[in-house]
């Protein structure tokens, strides 16, 4: 059962959106260690107070860090102080980008754009992982959640980035089940969430006429969620414990 005994729980991007309101619903749990991880130090300390004003008896632990440049060297030093004293792991790989807006696929010829989305949405991940999973190899009970996407599954047209960068992530988290049978993993596909990625998405005038009309259409059918209700929906997934570890599990499903 994951809610057992004494919890850490780290959750990348929590600063806002589906990260923020993943926090929240997970700090009600058996007063857990949170460790909130993202650059916004005052974003973080938002998602904080939400935490302590649900729960004031967990302990908050803010950490400020940019994901897309930190070494494994930054990643250790900020997990290896935490202690060791806990029956329950849980890894929230939230934090993630869209990419530049507009572009085709036979259009990516920079090297470091490339290398720059990549190491946020996939290397961070990997390291990440290696990192905490190594410090914390003792703990009996391990979960890691990865924020995946319908995209991970479904092609659009100009996210080429973010379709293979989440259909990637989704390939490794399943590999990473086979290999450890230890730790229960989850890909997770939150649903379309009224977020400031969604408003920084429809703001940019790069975005493809298709992917804008489907957003406007939501967001003028009211049909977007609020990260609560998918935040709610996860942490139902958890309790429920019907999925293999690996699987991608949709909101919608
Ligand atoms: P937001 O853009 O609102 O939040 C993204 C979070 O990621 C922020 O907390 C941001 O923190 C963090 N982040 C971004 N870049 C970095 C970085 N370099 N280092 C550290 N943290 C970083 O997105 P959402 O809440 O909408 O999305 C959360 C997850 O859900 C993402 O993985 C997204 O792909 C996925 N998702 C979202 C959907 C949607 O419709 N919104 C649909 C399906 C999946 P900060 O800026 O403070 O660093």
């Amino acid at each position: 059962m994951w809610k057992q005994g004494k919890a850490l729980i780290l959750v990348t991007g929590a600063s806002r959106g589906l990260g923020q309101a993943i926090s929240v619903e997970m700090c009600q749990f058996n007063n857990p260690t949170l460790v909130l991880i993202s650059r916004d130090l005052d974003g973080l300390q938002k998602t904080s107070e939400m935490c302590l004003n649900v729960n004031n008896k967990c302990s908050v632990i803010l950490k400020q860090l940019d994901l897309n440049s930190a070494s494994k060297e930054d990643l250790r030093s900020n997990v290896q102080d935490l202690g060791q004293d806990f029956d329950t792991l849980v890894v929230v790989h939230n934090a993630g980008s869209l990419g530049n807006q507009g572009t085709k696929v036979l259009e990516f010829d920079q090297a470091s754009v490339m290398q720059d989305y990549f190491n946020l949405n996939i290397v961070s991940v990997m390291i990440l992982n290696s990192v905490v999973f190594k410090q914390f190899k003792d703990v009996k009970s391990k979960y890691v959640i990865n924020i995946s996407s319908l995209a991970a599954l479904q092609p659009f047209e100009t996210w080429g980035f973010y379709c293979s960068g989440k259909a990637a992530r989704d390939s490794l988290f399943k590999v990473m089940a086979v290999e450890e049978p230890d730790i229960k993993v989850l890909n997770y596909a939150p649903g379309p969430l009224d977020t400031q990625m969604i408003k920084d998405l429809l703001d940019d005038p790069g975005t493809h006429v298709n992917i804008r009309q489907a957003f406007e259409g939501m967001k003028k059918t009211d049909s977007m969620l609020k990260p609560e209700t998918s935040a709610k929906k996860l942490i139902r997934i958890l309790e429920e414990d019907k999925y293999q570890s690996g699987d991608h599990v949709d909101f919608f499903d």
